[in-house]
């Protein structure tokens, strides 16, 4: 079947789960009745996921606070207790951090629970996103190892350890979140895929890396806006992401400045297309949809394509992304009838 569909990663959490319109939302339950909401919230899904025509679908994150302390709260060898505040994506945010204070070790496993509720309860491919290393970097702060890339590198082992463990849960693709690509493009281009290939070292199971221009929050529009007519960021590290060994690149595009053209770069890989903005309310509309697929095609085999999001839906309203994976499912199922 032609462009298949799936999820950057998040989706909100119900206000029974969790507070709403945050990224860091304070759970409304805890102990055994925290792990059954989250339970309930994660089936919720992915029952809409199925209904919308989503075929690949996710847990939308429901199991966890945030995209990356989501995964660094099953790591010891950090101070959770005295955070600090550093800038983070080359500066263009503060954000209160924890630091690492001593060797990483993963303690258990991250997402066993949401890998195999899903596994059991859908017939779907489903897809698990990690943190990538270089972004997980950028969000704590290193008071142990000295030097960025090492502290990557043993957070890459660590991610491996999980998503090795993943895939024999049944998980279908294990995907790496991995924003700061577009902060840091020549690390990127370097050691970034290096930490990304210790990341997926020996796995079966597809593998993709997802790199935005992050959520819809203030300051992620405000960057946007200081980036000029047409946000080129990619172009200095897909030629080196179209010679990994990651199978699949989920990128930003519905409403953004990227050119589409930056696609062709990417040669040889599964693209998935951000047809959502996660930075409006606005439905897209299925026509819109099918549209930017005919632009894309001009530069991504149509086999080659799949339907995505720009980033995480978590901090919109649960309607609104209710109501955006309906249009996602309608523009894929529209754009199949035009190039069938
Ligand atoms: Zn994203």
């Amino acid at each position: 079947m032609l462009f298949p569909t799936t999820l950057a990663g998040s989706l909100p959490k119900p206000g029974w789960l969790a507070e709403t319109h945050k990224l860091w939302p304070k759970w409304r339950q805890e102990g055994a009745e925290l792990a059954r909401a989250k339970r309930d919230a994660t089936l919720l899904w992915l029952k809409i996921q199925e209904d919308a025509g989503i075929d690949c679908v996710t847990e939308g994150e429901q199991s966890r606070q945030h995209f990356v302390h989501g995964f660094v709260e099953y790591v010891d060898g950090i101070d959770t207790e005295h955070k600090v505040t550093m800038g983070i994506r080359n500066n263009r945010y503060e954000a209160v951090v924890p630091q690492v204070v001593a060797p990483l070790k993963l303690r258990g496993r991250a997402h066993e629970a949401e890998a195999k509720l899903m596994r059991k309860h859908t017939k779907r491919q489903i897809r698990i996103t990690l943190p990538g290393p270089m972004t997980i970097m950028d969000t704590v702060k290193d008071a142990h190892y000295g030097d960025r890339v090492k502290t990557a590198m043993a957070f890459a082992d660590l991610l491996n350890a999980e998503a090795r463990a993943l895939e024999k849960d049944g998980v279908d693709v294990v995907q790496f979140d991995e924003p700061a690509f577009n902060a840091y493009t020549e690390e990127a281009a370097g050691w970034g895929i290096e930490a990304l290939h210790r990341a997926l070292d020996g796995l079966t199971c597809k593998t993709a890396v997802h790199i935005c221009y992050g959520y819809g929050i203030k300051a992620n529009i405000d960057w946007k806006l200081s980036l000029g007519s047409e946000w080129r960021q990619y172009e200095a590290f897909f030629p080196a992401l179209a010679k990994s060994r990651v199978d699949q690149v989920a990128l930003e595009c519905m409403h953004s400045r990227v050119p589409p053209s930056l696609m062709a770069l990417l040669a040889g890989k599964e693209v998935i297309v951000g047809a959502i903005d996660v930075a409006t309310d606005l439905i897209e509309t299925p026509e819109e949809i099918a549209d930017m697929v005919d632009d894309v095609l001009k530069y991504v085999p149509k086999d080659k394509l799949i339907l995505g999001t720009n980033c995480g839906l978590a901090p919109l309203d649960c309607d609104v992304a209710m109501a955006k994976l309906e249009a996602l499912g309608k523009g894929a199922a529209l754009a199949r009838r035009r190039h069938a």
